[in-house]
Parts: C-alpha cells; sequence; structure tokens
C-alpha cells in the first residue's frame, strides 16, 4: 500500500509503474501467448508503457484487457480510486471520489467504482488482493443517490424500449428508438447494466454497446447467439459482467 502522500504525488509515468508491479511482480507478460520475453519499445513515437512480446511479437502495455483500459481517464485516477477504496475500512462512495479527484462528472467517478469494486471479487485483482488487504463489503456503494437514479431511469427506458418495440423485428427499427437512443447517450456508466440484461435476456444490445464502446467483438460470420456470447465474453474479460 501506498502512503496518501505518495499516492497524491503520483504521475502518469509512476501510476504506470506502479501498476507494472502489482500486475506484473514477476515483470512483463504478453497478454496474447503469456510469453515473458518482452522488450520496452521507447521513443517519441512509441505509447507511453508500450512493450513488445519476443515470442509472438504482439504489441502491448499493462493495461490491455484489464479495468484500466480506458483512454479517457489518467491512471493515476485508477491508483489513487483503487488505493482508495482498498485503504477505507467503510468503503469508498462514487460521490467522495469524484470529490477526491476532481471528476467533474459523477458519472465517471461510478464507472470507476464499480469497474474497481467487481475487479477486486472477480479479476486478477482479486487474487493479488487475497489476504494482503481487507476490502470492505460496502466499497463503492451503489446504494447513494444518483448512481440508483442511473439504475432507475435505465431499467425504465430498458422497460419502455422492450414494450414498444417488441412487435418490430427490424433491429434497426430497434435501435432508432428513442429510449434505446437514450440508452446509448447515457454512455459507460451503462455498460454494467446493459450486460446484466444482457445476461438475463438475450435481446438486441448489440447495437448499443457498439456504439457505446467503438468496438466489435462480434465476428461478421457469427449469427444472433454467437454475438452475444461474444460480447459477454468481452465483457467478462473487461470486469463489466
Ligand atoms: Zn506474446
Amino acid at each position: 500500500m501506498m502512503t496518501l502522500a505518495e499516492v497524491t504525488s503520483l504521475t502518469e509515468g509512476t501510476a504506470r509503474q506502479y501498476l507494472e508491479g502489482l500486475l506484473w511482480p514477476d515483470g512483463p507478460l504478453c497478454p496474447r501467448c503469456k510469453g515473458k520475453n518482452a522488450t520496452r519499445i521507447d521513443g517519441e513515437s512509441a505509447r507511453p508503457g508500450l512493450l513488445m512480446c519476443n515470442d509472438c511479437r504482439k504489441q502491448f502495455t499493462v493495461t490491455v484487457g484489464t479495468i484500466f483500459e480506458d483512454s479517457h481517464i489518467p491512471l493515476r485516477s485508477w491508483v489513487i480510486a483503487f488505493q482508495m477504496m482498498c485503504a477505507s475500512k467503510k468503503g469508498v462512495s462514487a460521490k467522495q471520489l469524484q470529490r477526491q479527484l476532481g471528476f467533474g462528472s459523477y458519472e465517471t467517478a461510478w464507472f470507476m467504482c464499480h469497474r474497481i469494486r467487481h475487479a477486486m471479487q472477480n479479476g486478477p485483482l482479486a487474487e493479488l488482493l487475497k489476504g494482503s488487504v481487507e476490502c470492505d463489503e460496502t466499497v463503492g456503494t451503489l446504494s447513494n443517490g444518483p448512481a440508483v437514479q442511473l439504475e432507475r431511469l435505465f431499467s425504465e427506458l430498458a422497460a419502455q424500449w422492450r414494450k414498444e418495440t417488441g412487435m418490430l423485428s427490424v433491429i434497426q427499427q430497434k435501435a432508432i428508438h428513442p429510449a434505446y437512443q437514450r440508452i446509448i447517450g447515457m454512455g459507460k456508466p451503462a455498460l454494467p447494466l446493459i450486460f446484466q440484461e444482457l445476461q438475463r435476456k438475450r435481446d438486441h444490445w448489440i447495437w448499443a454497446l457498439r456504439a457505446i464502446t467503438g468496438e466489435d467483438a462480434a465476428k461478421p460470420e457469427h449469427n444472433f447467439k454467437q454475438a452475444v456470447d461474444a460480447w459477454l465474453e468481452w465483457g467478462r474479460t473487461r470486469g463489466y459482467v
């Protein structure tokens, strides 16, 4: 664990070093082939923290495939949030996190809380944290106002969308429904909720997932069921499911 002074003096570079130490205690590990023989790629044109696997030639950084893989949120903020959530006996609310990190957006803080809490319970971080750090049950609790409102709004919109588009068979028509578009407009904070819905019922959430993430987990040759499976797998590896 870092002290508060160490945490607050973090730069992007030292935050990355900290994460590398945490996730790669035995040195860099290739996410594709699990090879341990990687070379750092320095130089002005290289992304910070970039490495290349000498076995399979894949380029990667420590954040690939982890909850920290989001270019909009500085690594420094992730590490501070992570430390706060581990260190606090009473748990940390998204509101506190927003204040501490000086975020304008409550949604971003909520999104981080949700993902860190999930990683503590399920991801590789859960293994790391076992025995070393007590993580409180209430960490990142969602029971405070705006988060509940977000979930409620999502449920209402999803229910409205299901009801009003149930008769439509064309996915394009379903996707242009205003309720569906508003869910897309909620952005990344909606992702855990969408995945929850998708697990419950295999509905047409793929368009929303694509629009929000800018990615496509499914392959063109996939049928609907395979595409949903691919997206659920995508969500699992990133801590949303
Ligand atoms: Zn490799």
